[in-house]
This record gives structure tokens, sequence and C-alpha cells, in this order.
């Protein structure tokens, strides 16, 4: 019997074990992953304490996977073993559903699966995971790099390419975390007058490093205020979890303005409804993306020179990650490495 070992949640807020178990073999229309890097996302804490409902445990979360194509199960085309491959929040549809039928496989209705909540993720050496969910991670990228981009990555990269900012327009990105950092790198890239929102002086620097050509200071500045002066923002894509932080800076939406809600606040959002109706400003939420977008991210990734800035953590080590990434002191994210 070959095994492995995967790191799993027994029950809802229990602990993070390094297990052994038998390794999978991947059923028709998976792969099996020979797993290099992991990012840990602030989402696995819906898998460790048992937050989303009806996780059947034990579980292995992990939705930012970087490896190898190890195995193919029957009735798989275009994917073969030996290929590098990346899997991210979105990890299988239904394809039978009204939202599958009409190509949004990220908001199927039916059997949405999410690696590390549907089925066990990538705190392994291998994972199993359906074809249709595979991106092809390009050679210039290495694994730890590419990890973090299948959900941090392509929820900022998707989100702002679909936003309907224009070359020129203002794009403020509010948190200068996991995935503010990534999302001012590809404002930038993407051509936007991109401008940085983040609380205190001691980030200026690191938001002009990832290319931010403003920089507002939350804790010492009226941040509407300051996007006003700038003209008002197109988008601002608030990565904070805080609703009401979120609620202070609609006023910095120009005419069209639309907030992007990226971060998953524990608090409701207060809005006057007048400047929504007056400027059409709007507030919207955005769910990842499909496996093809993930592909997207990455490809522009090698493209542009955007990269994640990562602290690396053995498998073994993943308790202590996790609780590293859940004490917000990480910077900027944190990314399992399976193989040496
Ligand atoms: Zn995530
Ligand atoms: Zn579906």
């Amino acid at each position: 019997m070959k095994t492995m070992r995967v790191v799993q949640v027994t029950k809802p807020g229990g602990p993070l074990e390094l297990v052994e178990r038998e390794t999978p073999e991947p059923g028709p229309g998976s792969v099996r992953i020979k797993v290099q890097a992991c990012g840990i996302c602030h989402s696995d804490s819906l898998t460790k304490e048992g937050i989303w409902p009806g996780i059947l445990y034990p579980r292995v979360p992990g939705h930012e996977v970087a490896g190898i194509i190890d195995a193919v199960g029957a009735g798989v085309a275009g994917w073969a073993a030996g290929q590098r491959v990346g899997v991210g929040w979105h990890g299988g549809h239904c394809g039978y559903c009204d939202s599958c039928r009409r190509g949004d496989f990220v908001t199927c209705q039916i059997a949405l699966q999410i690696p590390g909540i549907t089925y066990d993720g990538g705190y392994a050496e291998f994972m199993i995971a359906p074809a249709s969910a595979l991106a092809l991670i390009p050679a210039e990228l290495s694994a730890v790099d590419a990890a973090p981009l299948m959900c941090a990555g392509i929820t900022t990269f998707n989100s702002l390419r679909n936003s309907g900012a224009r070359p020129g327009d203002t794009v403020a990105v509010y948190g200068l975390g996991g995935l503010g950092h990534l999302a001012v790198q590809f404002a930038a890239k993407m051509g936007f007058r991109t401008v940085a929102i983040a609380r205190g002086r001691d980030k200026e620097p690191l938001a002009a490093k990832l290319g931010a050509h403003h920089y507002i200071d939350s804790q010492a500045q009226d941040a509407a205020a300051e996007l006003n002066k700038l003209g008002g923002a197109r988008v601002i894509i608030a990565t904070v979890t805080s609703g009401k932080a979120m609620s202070a800076v609609v006023g910095g939406l120009g005419v069209n303005g639309k907030l992007i809600v990226i971060g998953a606040a524990e608090d409701p959002l207060e809005v006057n409804g007048l400047l929504l109706i007056m400027g059409r400003r709007s507030i919207v939420g955005w769910p990842a993306g499909m496996s093809i977008d993930s592909q997207d991210t990455l490809s522009f990734s090698v493209l542009t020179g955007v990269r994640p800035m990562t602290e690396v953590f053995p498998l073994e080590r993943a308790a202590e990650a996790y609780e590293h990434m859940m004490s917000g002191k990480v910077r900027f994210r944190v990314v399992l490495k399976t193989e040496g």
C-alpha cells in the first residue's frame, strides 16, 4: 500500500494534524496531483473552524495548489502525467445546472466543488482533482509563486479585469495584505492609475514598489475625501475584512464607480442610498473565477512580472503556518512547501 502524508482536521475547531493515509487513485474524469506547494488562505478557516455548512470530516484543507499531474483517471482528455498544474477555489462543477449551462461554472447551483471543503485539498503530498478544475502552470513560475495566484491572485486579477475600468481610470485597492499586495501589482500592470489605501504610513514605500501611483493612510486621512481629490475612483477593490471600514470609502467612488468586495467582512456594510443613486454607484462582490481564469492569471503574471510575496513553511509545520496567517502578521502570503 502506497501512503502519503496529509494535514487534516477531524472536527470543527479541531487541530491541524499530520497523518499518514493511503494514496488515493484518480476516478473517471479526475487526475492525481503530486502537490509541490499550497497557499494558506483565510478561507481555510471555513474548514478548520467548521464555518462552511455540511463539511464531512476528516477533511484536508487547501485550495491554492500547485503541483504535477502524477496519474490520470479514465476519460480525461487534454491532460497528461508530468504536466504542471494548479487548482484553486473553483474545484469543479455539475455541468448541468442553469449556471453551468450558461458557462458560469463558478456560480454552479448544484454541485460546486471546492478543494479543502467539498473534497480533500492541498495540505498534502497528493490530492485528487477533476480535470475541469486544472490550470496549466507556465514554466517560468515556481510552485511557491504559482500557489497563491490560484486564489488570492485570480480573485484580484479577475475582478479587476471584469470591473469595467479602462486604462488610465483611477482604481483604488483598500488593504495591503495577501490580496491587496497582488491587487496593487495587477492594477498597475493593467494600466490603471493605482491608489493603495492602508493603515499607517509604514506601508507607503512597499505600495510604491508594487506599482501604486498614490498612497492614502486611512488612519491619518479621510480616504473618501482623498479619492475625491483624485477625481473619484472608478473602482475600489475592498480586501479588508471590516464592513465598517468598507462603508467609509464608498463616498470616494466617482460617477459610475464600483466598490468590489472581495474581503469577507464579518460585520455589515452601511451605505447611503442617495449616494448610490445620484452617481450611479454600485457595490458588488466577486468570486475568484474558473480554471481558465486561473490560467490567465498565471500567464499575465509571467508576462508582467507580478509575483506574490511569500513566507514558506514545510507541510509538517502547517498548524504553525495557519496560526501565523490567522495572526495577521504574515508578509504577505503563507505557502506550504510539500517537497524539497
Ligand atoms: Zn482562498
Ligand atoms: Zn452546475
